[in-house]
């Protein structure tokens, strides 16, 4: 299996933000995960990403057991997420973002992702090739040379995303990456999702905008107080009562 994710449970203090989460996620396909504020969600990619520990439980990546590989090396593994708040540095270039952004999230070592030794310069210029290809493929390339802080907020969602796709991932996590877009700029986001899954990448996607989710997804993950209350097709789950009380507002 692509990615398993078994009985995983993150307590913090007292509470258990995800609590006995099982779920598949099979290559090539689009999941969506979705559920009101303080569900989960993000502390379910914190865990597949490495960010966080789980408690118990164990996640699988093309059948390794990653469950407590740290960050850098499940990035490595083929495992990239972006963030719900963007983590871009507002006054370096688009370019430099993605370029700084795929060292730090690869290496262990931050002195090692900063420092500019001569063989990290040699890779630097590799790493840049890739990162206007990156940029390209999500279509903000010709902002390469702007600081991030003078472009759009959908050109820093792009960006994000090319930060991903840079790593060259198998499993892309995007936690609600249309957040704050207006319907044009999300019909946009919803169109860059499925070329990433036309270049055989699989996304996972959390998401508060229903028709996004009702039109990409493969198969939705409704989480509610950190557990997991449905699974299934969009129409499986829009018309599931318990999601609907919980959380469609029926
Ligand atoms: P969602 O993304 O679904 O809105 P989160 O995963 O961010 O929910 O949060 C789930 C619960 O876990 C919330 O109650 C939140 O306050 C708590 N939580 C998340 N991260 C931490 C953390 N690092 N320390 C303590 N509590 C946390
Ligand atoms: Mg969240």
């Amino acid at each position: 299996m692509f990615l398993r994710v078994e009985n995983i449970t993150k307590t913090f203090g007292g509470l258990a933000a995800v609590s006995d989460v099982s779920f598949m996620v099979e290559r090539g396909s689009i999941t969506a995960i979705i559920g009101p504020n303080g569900a989960g969600k993000s502390t379910l990619f914190n865990l597949i990403s490495g960010m966080h520990l789980p408690t118990s439980g164990r996640i699988f990546f093309n059948d390794t057991d990653v469950t407590k590989l740290p960050a850098h090396k499940i990035a490595r593994l083929g495992i990239a997420r972006t963030f719900q708040t963007t983590h871009l540095f507002a006054q370096e270039t688009v370019l430099d973002n993605v370029i700084i952004g795929h060292r730090l999230r690869t290496r262990s070592n931050l002195f090692d992702a900063i420092l500019r030794t001569p063989r990290l310069r040699r890779e630097e210029r590799e790493c840049r090739e890739r990162a206007m290809e990156a940029l390209a493929f999500v279509g903000v390339d010709h902002l390469a040379d702007q600081p991030v802080g003078a472009v759009s907020q959908e050109a820093q969602k792009r960006i994000a995303i090319a930060l991903c796709i840079v790593t060259e991932p198998q499993l892309i996590l995007l936690d609600e990456i249309a957040g704050g877009l207006n319907p044009e700029e999300t019909a946009g986001v919803v169109e860059l999702i499925q070329k990433l899954v036309q270049h055989g990448f699989t996304v996972c996607f959390i998401e508060h905008k229903m028709p996004m989710v009702m039109k990409l997804a493969d198969k939705i993950i409704v989480l509610h107080h950190g557990r997991k209350i449905a699974e299934g097709t969009p129409a499986e789950v829009s018309n599931d009562e318990t999601v609907i009380k919980a959380y469609l507002g029926g």
